[in-house]
């Protein structure tokens, strides 16, 4: 199949990092520009197999220089529609990481590229043959894809001309489920399109929780699963509602359980701390407990500093990746900050404490009126203590929360002394995400019985609660 191309074509390539020392080249990604589109067309406006670069080629690229790129592919065929769009988008991710030499990460105008320098040792020096083999796959695993054609730009002003754009395009995907809630619907759409890192991942995509990649919304679940069943988007029988406020239901535990091959057999789909949803690699935003201040503060890919706890991005997204349940740790899809039941088991939006600027100013319509200003961002508090300040300031519902568990503080302190003399030795299943965490930690291991609750925990643990689970 690959003859033709100048690079070994396979899934087992997906798995494969280009470090800065091994590349050639970089496109887009945090320190450029770009994006990359599917566009459902009519037959007729579209020659099949054409490619058209606008802008320099690999070969006019200096080694180790780093320019802005975009990707538009236009896709037509009897079955394609619009809402079959972000689906092939997100399989653009997939199909350039099966090219041996090419690494790419996130998605929309996060993409971001590196071709090797071993690639283009072997004779990769123009992007028209990855284009070419991207479409052959496309035809290949979508059948319903019957022409294809590709644009690339590696021209900036071309990029910047069109951004507005595009970035349009995906609010619009975005805004399409404002009116459709979990409640409205029977069925759900899974994706396990990113087992091939995250092994026991699974994306469980609902009208109120878009997928963590941002890429896949409700519709774009059903329309995949209606094209192709046995795909890696499929239906999900919602089931009974266990518990609405939390999001679990007994459809999704289900196939959780066996598509995690038992590695965990709850979800609650709006919950931070409780049976969290698992978090791949993708996601657009990596939420993080602050127990200083018991909120939660949100990061994303472009923040280039360090959170009140004093992590980058990088870091903590190296902490929630892997297909687990990392308590203390989510990563979500930025269109989640705008869902009615964004963590709504945590207590919404007044948990949350502190966020970049930028996204903040990103979902600022979306934030509720009477907590926007209390939220921090990096303008307001840098560190722990001026992030407390901030909160005591400006009267942040967390406060009150501090008042309450002041007041618990000595029937819990006698609770901790109780218990640990007559519970067991604990087992720590789940990664220890933070320096200090005073959290349930729901046992995964399917023995039951036993909670374990970290408090005050920096490097040397202070408390060890252990419950009996009710
Ligand atoms: S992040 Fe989730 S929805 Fe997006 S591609 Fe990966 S598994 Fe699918």
């Amino acid at each position: 199949m690959a003859d033709e191309y100048p690079f070994e074509i396979s899934p087992m390539f997906e798995g494969e990092r280009i470090r800065k020392d091994g590349m050639h080249v970089e496109l887009s990604g945090p320190k450029s520009k770009g994006y990359e589109l599917v566009r459902a067309t009519s037959m007729d406006e579209i020659e099949d197999g054409k490619f058209t670069l606008i802008g320099p080629d690999i070969s006019e690229m200096e080694e180790g220089s780093r320019h802005p790129f975009a990707m538009i592919y236009k896709i037509a065929g009897e079955l394609v529609e619009e809402d079959l769009e972000s689906i092939v988008e997100r399989r653009n991710h997939d199909f350039q990481n099966y090219i041996q030499g090419l690494m790419h990460l996130n998605q929309r105008y996060d993409v971001w590229i590196r071709v090797s320098k071993d690639a283009v040792a072997k004779g990769l020096t123009s992007f028209e043959p990855i284009a070419q083999a991207v479409m052959m796959l496309f035809k290949n695993e979508l059948p319903f894809i019957e022409k294809v054609e590709a644009v690339y730009i590696t021209d900036l002003a071309e990029i910047e001309k069109e951004m507005d754009n595009v970035k349009a395009i995906y609010k619009s995907r975005d805004d399409r489920t404002r009116d459709l809630h979990d409640e409205d619907v029977d069925t759900f759409y899974g994706c396990t399109l990113c087992q091939s890192f995250a092994p026991s991942n699974v994306c469980v995509i609902t009208p109120d929780r878009i997928s963590l990649c941002g890429a896949i919304n409700w519709f774009d679940g059903r329309a995949a699963a209606k094209v192709d069943p046995e795909g890696p988007q499929f239906a999900i029988p919602k089931g009974d509602t266990i518990n609405a406020v939390a999001g679990e239901y007994s459809g999704v535990n289900d196939l959780a359980k066996s598509l995690s091959s038992g590695e965990y057999d709850r979800i609650n789909l709006h919950s931070f701390f409780e049976y969290p949803h698992t978090s791949c690699g993708c996601f657009e935003v990596v939420g993080f407990y602050i127990p200083e201040v018991d909120g939660i503060g949100w990061v994303d890919r472009d923040f280039t500093g360090v959170a009140p706890n004093g992590l980058p991005f990088s870091t903590m997204a190296g902490q929630t990746g892997g297909g687990k349940q990392v308590v203390g740790f989510l990563g979500i899809g930025i269109n989640y900050f705008r869902s009615p039941k964004f963590i709504q088991a945590d207590g919404g939006w007044d948990r949350v404490v502190w966020m970049p600027k930028h996204l903040k100013d990103r979902v600022l319509a979306d934030i509720p009126a009477n907590i926007a200003d209390k939220v921090a961002t990096e303008e307001d508090a840098s560190d722990l203590d001026s992030l407390k300040n901030f909160l005591t300031e400006k009267d942040h519902p967390i406060v009150q929360r501090w008042e309450e568990e002041a007041e618990e503080e000595p029937e819990a302190e006698e609770e901790v002394q109780e218990a640990t003399m007559f519970a067991a030795p604990p087992t720590m299943q789940n990664t220890m995400p933070m320096q200090g965490m005073p959290m349930m930690m729901p046992s995964s291991s399917g023995t039951g019985g036993v909670k374990i609750i970290l408090k005050n925990a920096k490097v040397s643990i202070e408390k060890v609660i252990i419950q009996k689970k009710e």
